[in-house]
């Protein structure tokens, strides 16, 4: 059913809030070029309607904020060759996507299947459904209603209703809308569960210092305000942050995951923190220590 909609969407990014510190999140989606040629497949197909036009207008800084940062994107029904994505200028890595066999998957693991997007976990349909854990967001997420339908894949009766350029901004906050749901739901009982087993998998990266002997980290965030800082991975053996080795994890959103995962967790599964490693590595110079003043 998402396999449509496309490869290799950015994380929550562009979406028209904090402009300003973006740039260093969009690094990895810029595709003006694709976006540009999807533009002129929708007019030939003469999408607009003069009903969205106002939308448009008020958001205008949003779009441009999307044009910058957008990912690839696929146009289902243009008539490209579909050589689109081989084109763009990331390699063509990004443009896997796993997870994508199904017509029934839902939006929810489609977008954890995207490449890059392996940390996030599966949120529970009914934790979201439920809208004390979504207090405060409709006031940080644009398009909030739209966002939050498609996340659970709630048919909407607005789908026509919009043109291409506002399902892409819609798609945006749902990824910004999830993020911010996730970094809720992982510090929860069943969402530490579900990183437990990411986590037994290695699947947050290991930890790169040679006496942490490739201990598996956990995600953490520098800021639980959003676009401030990109993921980080917290290592509890030597109790420090690196920057993900995968350049797609880097581009994560550190606050889609918060500062207090990682040891929240560590209390909650304690069984599992390593000891700590009194290995420390020592300069030499022919053999004998550097001597420090
Ligand atoms: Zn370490």
């Amino acid at each position: 059913m998402y396999t449509k909609r496309g490869v290799g969407v950015g994380v929550g990014v562009g979406v028209g809030v904090g402009a300003g510190s973006k740039t260093e999140m969009s690094s990895r989606v810029s595709h003006n070029e694709d976006l540009k040629r999807i533009k002129e497949a929708l007019d030939k197909r003469d999408r607009s309607s003069p009903s969205t036009s106002r939308i448009k207008d008020n958001n205008n800084t949003i779009i441009k904020d999307q044009q910058r940062s957008l990912s690839i994107l696929s146009a289902p029904t243009n008539n490209h060759p579909s050589p689109t994505v081989e084109e763009s200028e990331t390699d063509s890595e990004e443009s896997d996507v796993s997870g994508s066999d199904g017509e029934d998957t839902s939006w929810i693991s489609w977008f954890c299947n995207l490449r890059g997007n392996e940390s996030f976990c599966e949120v529970d349909d009914d934790y979201i459904q439920d809208d004390f854990n979504l207090c405060g967001l409709s006031n940080q997420v644009p398009y909030y209603d739209y966002a939050l339908d498609l996340i659970l894949d709630v048919e909407s009766s607005h789908g026509d209703m919009f043109t291409e350029e506002q399902n892409e901004l819609i798609e945006s906050a749902a990824e910004m809308l999830y993020g911010l749901i996730h970094v809720r739901y992982i510090l929860t009982t069943k969402g530490q569960a579900a990183m437990l087993e990411k986590y037994k998998n290695a699947e947050f990266g290991r930890c790169p210092r040679v006496y942490c002997c490739g201990q598996p980290c956990l995600p953490v965030g520098q800021s639980d305000i959003p676009r401030h800082c990109t993921l980080k991975i917290y290592c509890p053996k030597c109790e420090d942050i690196y920057t993900p080795r995968s350049r797609f994890q880097d581009n994560l959103d550190g606050a889609y995951f918060g500062t207090t995962f990682p040891h929240l967790f560590l209390m909650t599964y304690g069984h599992l923190k390593p000891q700590k490693t009194s290995q420390t590595y020592v300069p030499r110079v022919f053999g004998f220590k550097v001597h420090k003043p």
